[in-house]
């Protein structure tokens, strides 16, 4: 009995250690991104429309919201040619203090208003914690750029609402910090986030950026979280657009996010790697096309 005793105080004292440790470390066995802590696809629901689990999402709209006739009028036309979710930036982080900076709120109605119009849910993207209730009252959809996905501030705000997250990777993130930063949100107990690859700093110089497709697949495996590839920003220009949705469709990406505008030479941002409507429909025909025989390889 004594023995018995003993026993049980050490099975005690060893599980209350175990409990110290872990409280200490602040830190799950298994990330809650990774595959370990839930094998199935997560899938998020931006309004209506799912991103994840097979489907292939289509994200369009001009890399800044302008002015009503611009916003509406590409809305329109990405509407009319078969895209799902609707984007538009009213809060803009531009290199220079002295470019276009966003319309701020007037952008966030305006994108409102094209929501109204067109049926598509709609993305954009929050710079500053102090703009996350005025831009989650209007979007369905809150984006995180490049810039901001180590704003670790700004992610644990992120994780206490309950909308879902597009977050894109920063222009110098590895996969592994691109995740971690991706668990700060999860850690807050909001479980919807996607993930977007929109190219990384390389040497190399004839693209904006560099396109790391393999990037992909290695999110894919690792992470439940759905995934989408920027080509826009990515490549910098409009004509290398098209072959890269192709390839995100053809390397299992959850979706893409492409910039386009009625008018791409009048564009206050962006202009240079927006498609026109023209450009737009005939990638939206090409990737329908594909569409089916995705369905063969993914199932592989
Ligand atoms: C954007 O999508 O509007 C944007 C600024 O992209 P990124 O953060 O990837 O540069
Ligand atoms: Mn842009």
């Amino acid at each position: 009995m004594a023995l018995a005793s003993k026993m049980e105080i050490e099975v005690e004292a060893v599980e209350a250690m175990a409990a110290g440790a872990v409280a200490h470390k602040l830190k799950p066995q298994a990330l809650l991104v990774s595959r370990e802590a839930k094998p199935q696809d997560t899938v998020v629901h931006a309004g209506p429309v799912s991103v994840g689990g097979g489907g292939f999402t289509v994200i369009a709209g001009p890399c800044s919201v302008e002015n009503p006739e611009q916003m509406l009028c590409t809305a329109r036309w990405a509407q009319r040619y078969g895209a799902a979710i609707l984007r538009g930036g009213a809060y803009k982080p531009r290199t220079s203090p002295y470019s276009f900076q966003g319309l701020g709120r007037e952008g966030l109605e305006l994108l409102a208003q094209a929501r109204r119009l067109t049926g598509l849910p709609i993305v954009t993207e929050v710079m500053d914690s102090s703009d996350i209730d005025l831009v989650a009252e209007y979007a369905d959809v809150i984006q995180v750029g490049a810039r901001n996905v180590q704003n670790f501030s700004l992610l644990r705000k992120l994780g206490e609402i309950r909308k879902p997250i597009f977050m894109k990777r920063g222009l110098m993130t590895t996969i592994k910090e691109f995740l971690s930063a991706a668990e700060y949100i999860l850690a807050g107990g909001n479980d919807q986030v996607i993930l977007c690859e929109r190219g990384i700093r390389t040497f190399e110089t004839a693209t904006r950026n560099t396109l790391d497709l393999s990037a992909v697949c290695v999110l894919k495996e690792k992470t439940h979280l759905p995934v989408v590839v920027d080509p826009s920003h990515a490549v910098g220009n409009r004509r290398y657009v098209k072959p890269l949705a192709r390839a995100s469709l053809a390397v299992g990406a959850d979706g893409i996010m492409v910039e386009m505008h009625c008018d791409p030479e009048k564009a206050l941002c962006d202009g240079d790697q927006s498609l026109t409507p023209a450009e737009f429909k005939a990638m939206m025909e090409e990737l329908n096309a594909m569409t089916a025989l995705r369905r063969g390889w993914l199932a592989c």
